[in-house]
């Protein structure tokens, strides 16, 4: 083949591309590829919110018409009208969120033993002002705007229910509501979403803030101190600070068992400096007395926060009890997660007696002002009240199975079980052999104890 016929065969070729690339089928090809991409790009970027907006309007209207009929009677009847509260929706968008405002009269009755006040939310859910999941909503001047977590949190619409409320009704909202919230944008979608709604249900059943919340509700004769988390650590660190020596006790439903039949274990809690009320048991037992219990202030949730508050100081720890090797372990997530936290011994908690005076002798030598103890219940607050003195230390506290979590020995309940009040099960699936009684038997038991001294609250001194 010549030159001549080489180049005039690669023009062809060069034409015919240019062809196929520019003429009317080429285009449309590529115009309607172009189109499916855009599509499907919208599709994907927008599929959650239209999925949450269908999800908000079907539920919200299918309420609205099984209520419908409640409401409006409610509604005609004296004394009923609706509020309106001016909110922030999503963009910083005012909006008024309907409720019954209820006043006296049959219909005011009506709303109060339903509990239906809040019900005309639905209309704000079916317009788009809020949806069933997001930020709870905040009334303008509630939330600074200068803060970007607070931006941030007006980038949704608002919502009936949020992680936060959640945790509130378990009694295991520590840390703030913004940092939720912040956390609830960054990361929510689909499943999540699902998630909130199924963990709604029991926390609807635990019910919201009630009554009273005094300083000291006593159940089964147990004082319990009634404080949160952080008023917990602060009275902690405050004690930390000065001689002391001072007890704390976590209290749970179990250890309330325990304590029943054993006088000696009841002296201790009555004798205590501290009885933090630990787990679910105790929220509902405050429930049966008509007593909120603030929070839930146990041990392995407290525990980072001690550290991170132990983090840079001159404060010592001293980790007592579990089995051989365990201590070490979790020394080893101290050293991993707060380096700077000092801990100046350890030690198992399967000694003789007769190991006990040298074991107590490292205690006070070590010189640590704060010492956790995890022996079991009770041993771990007997042991606590007889040898504190000899310990030197300025405040010990037994902390049952803590070691085991944070030496990695026994995983944690995930924390979507801890938001439904359901750790005590999944450490049943554990260990169900040790702890069927503790948990099947003994939180019915628990409850129905409380529920008896509630109404018969003499009886058991008289016994
Ligand atoms: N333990 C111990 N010495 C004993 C008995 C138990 O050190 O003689 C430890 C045990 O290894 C576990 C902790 O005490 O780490 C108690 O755990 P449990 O789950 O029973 O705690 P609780 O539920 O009573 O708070």
């Amino acid at each position: 083949m010549t030159d001549d016929s080489q180049e005039k065969d690669s023009k062809e070729q060069e034409v015919e591309a240019l062809y196929q690339r520019y003429s009317r089928t080429g285009g449309w090809r590529r115009r309607t590829r172009r189109y499916f991409r855009a599509i499907s790009w919208i599709l994907i970027t927008n599929i959650f919110s239209w999925g949450k907006r269908f999800f908000d309007l079907i539920i919200s209207i299918i309420l609205l018409l099984v209520f419908s009929p409640i409401m409006v009677v409610a509604y005609l009847l004296s004394g009923c009208s609706f509020r309106r509260t001016q909110r922030f929706g999503q963009w910083c968008v005012i909006y008024d969120e309907l409720s019954f405002f209820t006043n006296k009269g049959m219909g005011c009755r009506i709303v109060k033993r339903l509990h239906i006040a809040r019900f005309p939310v639905l209309l704000n859910i079916v317009k788009g002002d809020m949806s069933f999941v997001g930020p709870l909503p905040a009334s303008p001047g509630d939330l600074s705007l200068r803060e970007r977590a607070v931006r941030k949190r007006y980038s949704v619409r608002p919502g009936l229910i949020s992680p936060w409320w959640i945790r509130r009704r378990a009694n295991i909202d520590y840390g703030t509501e913004l940092d939720l919230d912040s956390q609830y944008v960054e990361n929510h979608g689909i499943l999540g979403d699902l998630g909130i709604c199924l963990r709604a249900i029991p926390a609807i059943l635990y019910g919201d803030g009630v009554s009273t919340a005094p300083d000291e509700i006593t159940m089964l004769g147990i004082p319990i101190n009634n404080l949160t988390m952080s008023e917990a650590i602060n009275t902690i660190l405050e004690w930390l600070s000065d001689e002391g020596p001072r007890q704390i006790c976590f209290v749970n439903a179990d250890c309330a068992n325990i304590a029943y039949r054993n006088i000696d274990y009841l002296e201790v809690f009555q004798g205590a400096d501290l009885c933090l009320a630990d787990g679910i048991g105790l929220k509902l037992g405050g429930k049966l007395l008509s007593k909120d219990i603030v929070q839930n202030v146990n041990g392995t949730d407290m525990f980072p926060m001690l550290c991170e508050s132990f983090a840079g100081t001159d404060r010592k720890l001293f980790l007592l009890g579990a089995r051989p090797g365990v201590p070490e372990g979790v020394t080893e997530w101290i050293k991993d997660h707060y380096p700077e936290v000092q801990i100046c011994g350890w030690r198992d908690g399967y000694f003789r007696p007769e190991d006990e005076p040298a074991i107590i002798q490292a205690i006070n030598d070590s010189g640590a002002h704060l010492l956790l103890v995890a022996l079991g219940s009770p041993r771990q607050d007997l042991w606590i009240r007889e040898h504190l003195k000899e310990t030197g230390v300025r405040v010990a506290m037994g902390v049952g199975g803590l070691f085991d979590f944070y030496s990695g020995r026994i995983p944690r309940a995930p924390l979507w079980m801890r938001e439904i009040g359901m750790e005590w099960l999944y450490r049943l699936i554990q260990e169900p052999g040790r702890l069927w009684k503790r948990y099947l038997i003994g939180n019915g038991l628990f409850l129905s104890r409380v529920l008896w001294e509630r109404f018969f609250p003499k009886n058991r001194e008289e016994g």
